[in-house]
């Protein structure tokens, strides 16, 4: 199957001017530029691209959105998030499922091809095969106060197992794995076990979303210690390890490759050093950071500090839509300095490296699966990387297969 279009975005490149692409097979074969050498369905004024990737997530919160008002600080975000969960969904699970499936339609509608979901009841997986929407869910462990750590680990693999069996196996992109959710939720020794048990591929953790967070680790004390006091969560046990949050990972042995660092908000440029050094991928969501009060991401710092920069919208209890094209318009207005291609690559090619499927998605080259996007481009636009970031509505975007 040969294609010709205005535009071709193979993101390892720059963007090639009236390009030709054949795949055969849902893999792509060859591109180039100029007509192309055999008979092709001309797609006209688009740019085509990979298909993009929400790094960070939660689908199961889905039928929260709009419930949870913006907030003036994490902790008081969280607090009124926990209220609502623990109300429920009206209606359960059933209109929690429903929910995610239309979360999920809505990211297939704006582009998304893979996802970064993090889940504690794990109602995703199936729901994503069902979707055809492929990623990693990480399930999540909560445990600040834990007493047994290898079995809450032991049982959350067997979980793993059985969800496993019931993924339709024509659907073989939906991976599993684990997360630790923050420093500030989860046991020292809940992070060992779980660093011990997922010894290689993608791991996720909260990390550095809040000044309070950082607080908590120096001193023990502050909003996040009064949270845990409140949720009945804080052990004595426990005592400030008096350091940062990437070092308080390090010691858990939680820090190293395929590590997806969700938010870092408030981390200084020697962590940022520190993460990349360590082979782990930065996941920024700046519409839920400014949302629940966290802050503003450091985004330059980011990309000059040479880290891989990954993006996700975070879940719709704190963004009001789960559209990548709508993070990258944040992205641009916060950080006019970075460049479009740099945003386009988190939005791509980083993220799916982040999330193990490098060897296949991010990029369009000769062997990659072809998860490719067609966006239109409206006339008269020549830079077209500076027209994806500056907010595609999903009506300008189709799948390419
Ligand atoms: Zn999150």
């Amino acid at each position: 199957m040969f294609y010709a279009c205005r535009w071709l975005l193979p993101i390892d490149r720059p963007p090639i001017e009236h390009a030709w692409l054949e795949t055969a097979h849902g893999v792509i074969r060859r591109l180039g530029e100029g007509p192309p050498p055999a008979p092709a369905e001309n797609l006209g004024d688009v740019v085509v691209m990979p298909g993009l990737v929400n790094a960070h997530t939660h689908l199961e919160l889905s039928w929260m959105a709009g419930q949870v008002a913006p907030a003036a600080s994490l902790v008081a975000w969280i607090r009124a998030m926990l209220t609502l969960r623990r109300s429920g969904a009206p209606g359960g699970q059933a209109r929690e499922a429903q929910a995610v499936g239309e979360a999920l339609a809505s990211m297939h509608a704006s582009g998304t091809v893979l996802v970064g979901d993090i889940s504690n009841s794990l109602m995703t997986p199936a729901l994503m095969a069902r979707a055809g929407m492929g990623g990693v869910v990480f399930h999540e462990l909560i445990g600040f106060d834990v007493i047994d750590p290898v079995s809450v680990v032991s049982d959350a693999i067997g979980r793993l197992g059985i969800v496993h069996g019931q993924i339709d196996r024509a659907v073989p992109l939906v991976r599993l794995s684990l997360a630790a959710h923050a420093p500030y939720s989860v046991a020292p020794s809940l992070f060992r076990e779980i660093a011990a048990r997922v010894p290689d591929g993608p791991l996720s953790v909260h990390l550095a979303e809040s000044a309070d967070e950082l607080a908590f680790l120096r001193t023990g004390r502050g909003p996040m210690r009064d949270l845990l006091d409140d949720l009945g969560s804080w052990t004595p046990a426990w005592s400030a390890p008096g350091g940062g949050p990437v070092e308080y990972l390090a010691q858990q042995g939680y820090l190293r490759r395929g590590l997806l660092a969700v938010h870092g908000v408030h981390l200084a440029d020697d962590d940022l050093w520190r993460l990349r050094e360590a082979g782990a991928t930065l996941v920024t969501c700046p519409r839920s950071n400014l949302w629940v009060g966290a802050g503003m991401p450091r985004i330059p710092h980011f990309y000059a500090a040479g880290l891989p920069v990954a993006i996700g919208t975070d879940s719709l209890a704190s963004v009001d839509s789960l559209s990548l094209f709508d993070e990258l318009a944040e992205l641009r207005r916060i950080a006019p300095d970075v460049t479009a291609a740099a945003l386009l690559a988190s939005a791509t090619r980083v993220g799916a490296e982040a999330l193990g499927f490098g060897q296949t998605h991010g990029t369009i080259a000769a062997g990659k699966t072809a998860a490719l996007l067609a966006v239109d481009i409206p006339a008269g636009v020549r830079d077209v990387e500076e027209y994806l970031v500056s907010g595609v509505p999903s009506s300008a975007v189709r799948h390419l297969s």
